[in-house]
């Protein structure tokens, strides 16, 4: 087990995430989760909010 977004290796300066983007993409997805309602109109950047059923943003 590694970084809970991509899976990838986890480094200790971010853990338990593989970078500052994977940390920054997981509290982004916290406040979402947290604070908006699921509608995907409004704060549309460049994804998506990630449905509960897919985890996994796209990292490649
Ligand atoms: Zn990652």
């Amino acid at each position: 087990m590694g970084c809970p977004i991509c899976d990838g290796e986890s480094v200790p300066d971010y853990r338990p995430f593989c970078s500052r983007r994977c940390a920054d993409l997981d509290l982004g997805n916290w406040l979402t989760g947290r604070y908006s309602a699921p509608s995907d109109d409004l704060e549309d950047t460049s994804e998506p909010p990630l449905a509960p059923s897919n985890p996994n943003p796209k990292l490649h």
